[in-house]
This record gives C-alpha cells, sequence and structure tokens, in this order.
C-alpha cells in the first residue's frame, strides 16, 4: 500500500554552491508538495542561504559537544540557529571515513535533541545482496546500529536505512530485501518502546522513486547525487505525494 506524505530527505554531501542553491530554491517554490516533508540538506555553509527555502532543511552531521574547544566543529544549537530542523547523523561516509561509531553517533543524536533538532540517524549493513542473504548479518548489523545509535532518551527521529553498498552506486536491493529490513526496523524500535518514520536511501533516483515509496514499510527517501538538480529531485518529490 501507498501511504501519503512520504518524507523526502535530499543530502548534498560535500557539493553546491550559492549559486546552486538559488537555483534549487526558486524551483522548489512552484512545486506542489508538502513542504514540511520535503528536507533539504546542504553543506553547512549554505545552511544561512537554505533559510528562505519553502521547504525544510537541515545539517548533514553534528557536533556531539554542546560547546568549548572542538576546533572545526559545528554544534547543534549554532544549527538550529539558522532555522534548521534537521540533522543527518551516523551516514555511512562519516562511519566508514571518519570512523565514527554507534556511540559517537549516539551521543551525536542527543545533542541535536538537546538544541531542538530532529535526528535523521543512518543505519546500514555493509555486506552486499548475496553475502547477507548467506550469513544473515543484514538484521543482525542493522539490529547493533539502531539499539546502539538511538539514544534513549529521545522519541522524535527518523531513521535512515541505506545499504552501505548502495549509497552512491547504482544499485539497489530487491525489494523483498528493502521490506524486510524496514519491517525489522519497525520491531527492534518497537522492542525498545519507540515508533518512528523509517527512510530508504541508496540510489534513489526519478525512475525508481515511486516504485521504493510504494514499498511496505516504506516512509520517504533519502537522496544522495539524485537531489543535486531540480530536474532530478522535483519528479522524486511528486513521486512521494
Ligand atoms: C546518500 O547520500 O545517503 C545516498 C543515498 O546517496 P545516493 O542517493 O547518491 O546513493
Amino acid at each position: 500500500m501507498k501511504h501519503l506524505e512520504k518524507i523526502i530527505v535530499g543530502n548534498w554531501k560535500m557539493n553546491g554552491s550559492v549559486k546552486s542553491l538559488a537555483v534549487m530554491i526558486e524551483a522548489l517554490k512552484s512545486v506542489n508538495m508538502n513542504r514540511e516533508r520535503v528536507i533539504l540538506c546542504p553543506p553547512f555553509t549554505l545552511l544561512g542561504a537554505a533559510s528562505v527555502a519553502n521547504v525544510a532543511f537541515g545539517a548533514q552531521d553534528v557536533g556531539a559537544y554542546d560547546s568549548g574547544a572542538y576546533t572545526g566543529e559545528i554544534s547543534a544549537e549554532m544549527i538550529a540557529e539558522t532555522g534548521a530542523k534537521y540533522a543527518i547523523v551516523g551516514h555511512s561516509e562519516r562511519r566508514r571515513n571518519y570512523f565514527e561509531t554507534n556511540e559517537i553517533i549516539s551521543h551525536k543524536a542527543l545533542a541535536a535533541h538537546r538544541a531542538g533538532l530532529i535526528p535523521i540517524i543512518c543505519v546500514g549493513e555493509a555486506c552486499t545482496g548475496d553475502e547477507c542473504a548467506a550469513d544473515a548479518q543484514m538484521p543482525a548489523a542493522v539490529e547493533k546500529q539502531v539499539k546502539e545509535s538511538v539514544p534513549e532518551a529521545i522519541t522524535n527521529f527518523i531513521i535512515a536505512y541505506e545499504p552501505v553498498w548502495s549509497v552512491g552506486t547504482d544499485n539497489i536491493p530487491p525489494a523483498a530485501d528493502i521490506e524486510k529490513a524496514h519491517g525489522h526496523i519497525y520491531n527492534v524500535l518497537a522492542g525498545m518502546g519507540k515508533h518512528a518514520p523509517v527512510i530508504y536511501g541508496g540510489s534513489v533516483n526519478a525512475t525508481n522513486s515511486l516504485a521504493i515509496m510504494s514499498m511496505k514499510g516504506v516512509d520517504g527517501v533519502l537522496v544522495g547525487r539524485a537531489s543535486l538538480l531540480p530536474e532530478e529531485f522535483i519528479p522524486i518529490i511528486q513521486s512521494g505525494k
């Protein structure tokens, strides 16, 4: 069954400029959509400029501490001051390239929560489709990440399920695997006394977004590359209605 009001997150990663953001903001103005459900996540330096967008926006990461001697870090409070409402934490690129552990991610999610931001907590297995099926690593890996990355104190958050091997490639898992993973995450959350939207991320584009958002248990999508250009991002937004 296709649910209404899907959440669409655009993760620009380390891409974009003042100019390309202005182009996106202008293009989004005339799109008929639920503006609170579309969340643009440009680099930190563009958050101020994103505040004039008529959609929600957020950061791609957040410091784990509130303030102090943490050179180069950006606190959740600073992000909230721009008008941002969300912060992605635990993206697989941060887990892999910056050695972020579940513990660090949990601290970051808590810092976001303290500042009134809604954390978008990313989880996902590193094994490939076949390996996952063979050793059932996928549910175990995802379960551990959910249990250890979602802080006990938070109730308002989003889980982004992103199989690591699908991010930045053009490979997406079969529908049955996505539905199984989402169902598993809901069950793990329920065991923790929690409920949250679970969105899918990994090579979402304008061609596959409708099919993905029609899958059971998929509450929306986290889009990387295809969120950079209005001509690719807008059809994805429209397929989530
Ligand atoms: C992402 O950035 O989280 C992502 C899923 O990227 P892409 O859509 O490019 O695979």
